[in-house]
């Protein structure tokens, strides 16, 4: 039962109470007055008893009195049913006559007593000779009193019937009005908004509240499809940006959900959506099987928010051999209440590499400077002190190991140097279209002291009419040397080195390739070696050298000739570096060859179309 219902209930009670009091106040109050009424109508009728005995009775013997009233009586009581009773007595109140003699069973009715003096009038003068009691049953007032009450009680219970109808009436009509706005409120409290609510027949009050339910609704629909497309514009804003971040970018809600993964991030993580999405990220394993994410969501969570957002947590993991810097930072609403933290990837494997690279770099350059140094200081030293004591000879071979040392310390020192000026955007080149020859002889005859030290013989085969190329001398010269010195470097002692100059098989180039017996190059070094400071692992700390050698060659040629480099090597059979230098460069084209890739596949055609020299026309030199 509703509390309204119950109101109306207990007003209706109320109500009904004080009006049975206000009833029976005036049912008593006409009862009252009956009463009043009823007593003086006995009084009447007794008073006019009293005036007909006295006349009937007085001039008739005292015997006959007793029949004369008692016929009398009996008449009277026949003829009115509320007279319960006559009585009348003489001046000493002795009954003369009683009707309780006949009707004994009427006289127990009498509730009101009335009586009346007989009064016998001799001209002026008057006396009493007795009285009349009358006994009135009081029916009237009994069937008065009766009526009313019943009348009443019929107008209550009519009246109550038509209020308890009225009432269910309503409840059913209300209940049924407040069940369709209720289905209305859940409907939008569910989300379905522009819904509206109609029934027939209701009240005003009913109706203005419907309207204003329906004119709620419509409004919150307007706004939800306003809000919809705005959102959906903001989300579509976010994902764009998001996936134009170069980084990978996953967010977590408060509960470490993956609620938004960039394409980026799938990437470096290694995941499609549907694996990542919804999971929590301290699942995520990378491809060792390690929870990687795990131990640092714990130490996120375990520092002050504020804290972290001053200082976001950094960390690195491994994913498919690459190193991934993950930076965590939390994310708070407008109104500053965290809702869950934001991690962004980024791939620093070629930065690590580089570092790693560049510490090599160092150790190695201070190495590598460091061992001619002392040499040339312990022998400077020795010939100042010792010289005298020293022939003619010994000065001599003292003097060329110095020499030696000085080349070795100045052509790396030109190697650093040559790096920060090739790496240069700005540097270009002077070229003059020239004979590569004698570039390639200048180069051999200055390493012949190197190569004989390691018992090593050079052959040096060179297409004839081979044509002119523009290339700038130093440069190239440089690179060739760059190429045998590393041949030399790479060879075990008693081998051949091979030089030939040619005509490219493919383009309009001119070739030159140095071929060794050396140690070779596993396959998977060999497109790093031209990067800047990279040196194959095991040979780092037995063969000196600071990774920086074939960097330049391809700097050199192809950056600053337009040329390209290559190298076709099996690990333990040897090695053929070499390059091609364009006849007709185009014209203004420096900058654009920054970045041409190591033409090695190309190049293992080649050497294979060239073994063997067949069809050749070569002229054949030995060193
Ligand atoms: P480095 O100063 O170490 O010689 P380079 O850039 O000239 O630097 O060469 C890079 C790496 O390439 C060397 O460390 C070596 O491991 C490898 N390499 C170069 N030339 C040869 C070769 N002819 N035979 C075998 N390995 C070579």
């Amino acid at each position: 039962m509703t509390t309204q219902n119950r109101l109306i209930i207990l007003g209706l009670l109320s109500t009904t109470i004080v009006m049975i009091c206000l009833t029976c106040f005036a049912v008593n109050k006409i009862k009252k007055d009956l009463d009043i009424g009823y007593k003086n109508f006995g009084q009447i009728i007794s008073k006019t008893l009293a005036i007909e005995s006295v006349e009937i009775t007085k001039d008739i013997p005292e015997l006959s009195k007793y029949d004369t009233l008692r016929s009398h009586s009996l008449s009277i009581l026949g003829s009115n049913d509320d007279i319960a009773y006559i009585e009348f007595k003489d001046s000493n109140s002795r009954t003369i006559y009683s009707s309780e003699e006949d009707y004994s069973k009427r006289a127990d009715k009498a509730k009101i007593v009335v009586s009346s003096p007989m009064i016998l009038k001799h001209g002026t003068n008057s006396t009493t000779v007795g009285s009349v009691l009358v006994g009135l049953s009081g029916t009237i007032i009994n069937d008065i009193t009766d009526t009313t009450t019943t009348s009443l009680i019929m107008v209550f219970a009519l009246t109550w019937g038509l209020i308890v109808l009225v009432m269910l009436a309503h409840t059913i009509l209300t209940t049924k009005e407040l069940k369709l706005l209720q289905d209305g409120v859940k409907k939008i409290s569910s989300g379905t908004f522009g819904i509206k609510v109609e029934s027939q027949g209701m009240s005003k009050e009913v109706k203005q509240l419907f309207d204003a339910f329906n004119d709620m609704s419509s409004r919150l629909h307007q706004y939800e499809e306003q809000n919809i497309g705005q959102l959906t514009l903001e989300k579509n804003k976010l994902e764009a940006i998001l996936a134009c971040i170069a980084n990978g970018v996953v967010v977590c809600d408060n509960y470490d959900n993956v609620i938004l993964v960039n394409d980026h991030a799938q990437k470096l993580l290694d995941v499609t959506p549907n694996e990542i999405l919804k999971t929590k990220i301290q699942q995520y394993c990378d491809t060792n099987g390690e929870m990687c994410f795990k131990e640092r969501i714990e130490q996120f969570k375990d520092t002050p928010l504020d804290v972290m957002e001053q200082r976001p947590l950094a960390f690195n993991i491994e994913v498919n051999k690459r190193v991934i810097k993950s930076i965590m930072s939390p994310m708070f609403t407008v109104n500053r209440e965290y809702v869950g933290y934001i991690i962004v990837l980024i791939d620093v494997t070629k930065e690590i590499e580089m570092d790693n690279l560049r510490s090599h770099f160092i150790s190695n350059v201070s190495h590598e400077l460091r061992t001619p140094v002392t040499v040339l200081r312990s022998y400077i030293d020795t010939l100042y002190n010792y010289g005298n004591d020293f022939d003619f000879n010994t000065q001599k071979e003292f003097i060329g190991v110095m020499n030696q040392e000085i080349i070795r310390l100045n052509r790396m020192v030109n190697d650093i140097l040559d790096f920060s000026r090739y790496e240069s955007q700005n540097v270009k080149l002077e070229k003059t279209r020239q004979d590569i020859m004698p570039v390639i002889e200048d180069v051999v005859d200055e390493m012949k002291v190197l190569a004989a030290e390691h018992n090593l013989t050079f052959s040096v085969m060179k297409e004839p009419d081979l044509p002119d190329i523009p290339f700038n001398k130093d440069s190239i010269r440089r690179v060739v040397a760059n190429i045998v010195s590393n041949a030399i470097k790479y060879s075990p002692d008693g081998k051949r080195i091979k030089i030939r100059a040619e005509r490219a098989r493919v383009g309009d180039y001119v070739e030159v390739s140095v071929e060794d017996q050396g140690q070779g190059i596993a396959e998977e070094y060999q497109q790093k070696i031209f990067d800047r400071f990279f040196r194959v692992e095991n040979d780092t700390h037995t063969i000196k050298g600071t990774g920086l050698g074939l960097h330049l060659v391809k700097i050199s040629v192809e950056k600053h000739h337009q040329g390209q480099v290559f190298v076709h090597s099996k690990l333990g059979e040897g090695s053929t570096f070499g390059f091609r230098l364009p006849i007709n460069p185009p014209e203004n084209n420096e900058e654009n060859a920054d970045e041409m890739p190591v033409s090695t596949n190309k190049i293992e055609q080649i050497a294979a179309q060239n073994n063997g020299n067949d069809g050749w026309e070569i002229s054949f030199e030995k060193y």
